[in-house]
This record gives C-alpha cells, sequence and structure tokens, in this order.
C-alpha cells in the first residue's frame, strides 16, 4: 500500500489551482509556473481538459500535498492506494 493520487472530476470546477500550485509541474512548464495553463502538450502530473481535472502522468508526483490543499472542493486528494490511482 502507498499514498496516490486520486482525483474526483466530478467535484472540480476546473480553477486550476491544483494544476499551478503544483512544483513538478511548474518545473516542467514555464506557463504553469507564471500561473497559466499549457498551451502545449507537455508531460504534467494533471490538467484541467474540458473543465475538469484529468491525470495524465500520476508516476511523476512527489506526494507533497500542495495540490491537495490547493483545492476548495477537495476534488484532488492523496489516498491510500496499492497501485497510482488513474481516474480513466
Ligand atoms: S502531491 Fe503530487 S500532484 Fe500534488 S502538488 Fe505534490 S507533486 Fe504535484
Ligand atoms: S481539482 Fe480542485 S483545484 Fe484542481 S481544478 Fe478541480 S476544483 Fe480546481
Amino acid at each position: 500500500m502507498s499514498l496516490g493520487l486520486k482525483v474526483y472530476p466530478e467535484l472540480c470546477h476546473g480553477c486550476g489551482n491544483c494544476v499551478v500550485a503544483c512544483p513538478v509541474n511548474a518545473l516542467r512548464s514555464v506557463e504553469i509556473a507564471a500561473g497559466k495553463g499549457p498551451s502545449e502538450d507537455v508531460d504534467i502530473i494533471m490538467m484541467v481538459d474540458d473543465g475538469t481535472i484529468q491525470l495524465k502522468n500520476a508516476d511523476l508526483c512527489g506526494k507533497c500535498g500542495t495540490c491537495v490543499e490547493s483545492c476548495p472542493v477537495n476534488a484532488i486528494t492523496l489516498e491510500e492506494s496499492p497501485l497510482h490511482w488513474r481516474n480513466y
């Protein structure tokens, strides 16, 4: 068992707080580091797609918890799981 990212798209309103709060995402995209969504297809952990949060590369997560703290509606969490959670 280990901590893994889990998202609840049904709770998400697509604000993008978690995407720009994540230090791993910021290191991989200068646009995210500047507080915007990525305009190019870059390898980041999660992004807002069609209005809701989507996990893209959960394996990159350092489990720091910053995204969890940034979400106003608890739509992204770190939970005990046997493998990394994915929302697809
Ligand atoms: S827990 Fe993972 S996805 Fe969330 S901010 Fe930290 S590294 Fe990024
Ligand atoms: S998971 Fe939370 S912080 Fe991230 S985009 Fe959705 S509502 Fe915003």
